[in-house]
């Protein structure tokens, strides 16, 4: 949903004909968009430097980047392959799952607090794939 902007973002409710007030949430101010949402909001570039850094891999700051780091550079199939792609994708379901907490429920976790999510997340991801591997 991400790579085809299908997410019900703020401005694309806005265009299905909702009348809402464009803000985003995570960051207030700016308006929502999926450009601004996981990538130029100050929150979610927060969390995507931490997360870069512990993966080893270039920040993001657009989903063109994301596409095309998506489709050339992890292609591989090794353990590091596996753990930038869920990496990645653990990222993206974290920023989103955050903007719709604070929307829906009114809950709101500092950037640390994802960024600690994400890479607990990561962890036991791949140790669930290492114990397949290994036919537990
Ligand atoms: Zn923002």
């Amino acid at each position: 949903m991400v790579m085809r902007n299908t997410l019900p973002t703020i401005d694309n409710l806005i265009q299905r004909g909702l009348y809402l007030v464009n803000r985003c949430v995570l960051c207030c101010c700016q308006n929502e968009s999926l450009g601004h949402l996981f990538f130029q909001c100050s929150y979610a570039a927060q969390v995507w430097s931490s997360i870069a850094s512990w993966l080893q891999v270039c920040s993001f700051t657009s989903l063109e980047m994301v596409i095309n780091w998506f489709m050339s550079c992890v292609s591989g199939k090794g353990m590091a392959s596996n753990r930038k792609r869920i990496g990645l994708l653990a990222t993206l379901y974290y920023i989103w799952k955050e903007r719709n907490g604070r929307i829906f429920n009114g809950l709101h976790h500092p950037a640390d607090c994802i960024i600690l999510l994400i890479t607990f997340a990561l962890k036991l991801s791949l140790w669930f794939v290492i114990e397949l591997l290994r036919g537990f």
